[in-house]
């Protein structure tokens, strides 16, 4: 066959194997103008001694190919183990996560008939890189890094697929009366980007009421655009209360690759069953098939797989006596939706693929860089003192010239100066040095503070610049200041 396109699978571990051999039996059934290579991926691979869980040559099928379809991996918990998952996106560039939730009412029984939201997640920042760190006996730490870059990229993409699905409204989730500096960089980015779109409605919440609205009147909400964490446990929330986790299907978009998967994970505790519902992966599948351009079979395939819904042909998490008619197991599913290819569901939204506007976002201008002035530097201190004030007394006896401490917090409330007898104090102490007129910091005096906090016998774990930007404060206030 020409112009056959070649799809990396991994059968993952877990339902995996179960929900892929499904999945591809569909596929093969719709004759789809695919070739298929296999690739060994997750448990397996770590347990055989490789902590990453992808050989070289693995890695080097999914490049070439650029298209992979992925069955859930089970990642071990604890160990050095990273997550593959989190791997694959990162390394891939796949920055944009689409999670559809759907209902299908009264077909599968949901608290929430009327539901039809798509989630984007962004896939590549956030908490989501992993850096972790034990600084103090009783603290560690995870940086939260978000970038502007990564912010335009998923905003622009959640608009840009709205606009190329006739969806009406885009809705961002941040936490920025928080985290005023990382949620506070999307939300302002999406004010920004969301101004470039006046025909698609938008808006904001507190990701808090934000995802109780989202459980409570999905009706309410179209496209949602969020960051990793945020998308990562919500997407999943949507999933559930469309009717189950094992409906939806997600996309992994970058510039070069893409990579199609459930959203759920491997289930290991059903796993060898035959009975996982196969629905997430096929739906990854579909989406895949509409990317690479073979939108016809990928109508047939989606309006196939509605049909069998509608007939009431279900997998043991959406069966429920009053609406399925058949229980049937994973396989048998696939053969089901095999029976229906060709036929159209009467009641459930034919799915029109083929009038879908394929969308290419512009690659990003970084910005004119701002100026960036150095006012101070916090110094993490290690210290199990139980006094501020102590701590205090022995940091300022340092003569740096010009320099002098302002503040001290401890897990982000200020301790001193005024601080309360109340707050509970661990063994990590943030202290602040500013000049003492507010001018310009000199990036040498860091040197040198440090070398006297430390010849003072004071165990200093980090360091953090403090910088404005153009003028505007750019660290974080201590809470209570
Ligand atoms: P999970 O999604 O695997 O399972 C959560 C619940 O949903 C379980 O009760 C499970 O039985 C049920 N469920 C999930 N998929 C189903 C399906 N297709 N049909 C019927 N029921 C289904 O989440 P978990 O238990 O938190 O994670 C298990 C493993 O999967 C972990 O190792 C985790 O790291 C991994 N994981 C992988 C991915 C991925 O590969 N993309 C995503 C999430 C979790």
């Amino acid at each position: 066959m020409e112009n056959v396109k070649r799809i990396t699978i991994a059968k993952g571990d877990g339902i995996g194997p179960e929900i892929m051999n499904a999945t591809l039996k569909v596929l093969n059934a719709a004759n789809v103008n695919v070739e298929f290579d296999e690739i060994e991926v997750g448990e397996k691979v770590y347990l055989s001694g490789n902590t990453s869980g992808i050989s070289n040559d693995a890695w080097e099928t999914i490049r070439n190919n650029k298209i992979f379809l992925k069955a859930p991996i089970t990642t071990p918990q604890g160990g050095g183990y990273k997550s593959l998952n989190v791997s694959i996106r990162k390394s891939l560039g796949l920055y944009s996560n689409v999670r559809p939730c759907i209902s299908y009412d009264p077909f599968i029984t949901t608290k929430h008939p009327v539901m039809d939201v798509v989630i984007v997640r962004e896939n590549e920042e956030d908490l989501y890189a992993g850096i972790e760190h034990q600084q103090t006996d009783e603290v560690v730490q995870c940086l939260k890094l978000i970038s502007r870059p990564g912010c335009e990229k998923i905003i622009r993409y959640a608009f840009e697929y709205a606009k190329a699905n006739n969806r009406k409204k885009v809705t961002c989730f941040s936490k920025d009366n928080i985290m005023k500096q990382t949620d506070g960089l999307f939300h302002k980015v999406f004010d920004e980007i969301a101004a470039e779109y006046p025909e698609i409605e938008n808006d904001h919440f507190i990701v808090d009421i934000g995802a109780a609205l989202l459980a409570d009147t999905p009706e309410s909400f179209d496209v949602i655009v969020m960051q990793n964490l945020y998308g990562d446990i919500l997407s999943d929330i949507a999933a559930q209360i469309s009717g189950s986790v094992g409906l939806g299907g997600s996309s992994n978009i970058g510039e070069e690759c893409a990579m199609f998967e459930a959203i759920h994970g491997s289930a290991p505790l059903i796993a060898g069953k035959n009975i996982a519902n196969p629905s997430g992966l096929i739906h990854g599948a579909i989406q895949m098939l509409v990317h690479i351009g073979e939108s016809k079979v990928a109508e047939q395939i989606h309006n196939a797989w509605s049909k069998t819904i509608e007939d009431g042909i279900h997998t043991a998490d959406i069966y429920n006596e009053s609406t399925s008619k058949v229980k049937v197991g994973t396989i048998e599913f696939a053969d089901a939706v095999i029976e229906n290819l060709g036929k159209l569901p009467k009641r459930i939204k034919k799915v029109d693929y083929l009038n879908e506007k394929p969308f290419k976002l512009p690659p990003y201008v970084r910005k004119k860089r701002k100026e960036k002035v150095l006012k101070g530097v916090d110094l993490f201190i290690d210290w199990t003192g139980s006094s501020p004030d102590k701590l205090a007394s022995l940091l300022n006896v340092i003569e740096v010239d010009n320099v002098e401490l302002t503040m001290i917090t401890n897990r982000g409330v200020k301790v001193w100066p005024n601080g309360f007898d109340e707050t509970f104090c661990t063994d990590h102490w943030r202290c602040r040095f500013k000049t003492k007129d507010d001018s310009t910091f000199n990036k040498s005096n860091i040197l040198e503070l440090l070398s006297q906090v430390e010849g003072n016998g004071l165990d200093v774990v980090k360091t953090e610049n403090l910088y404005t930007f153009d003028g505007v404060v750019s660290y974080s206030l201590g809470q209570g200041q």
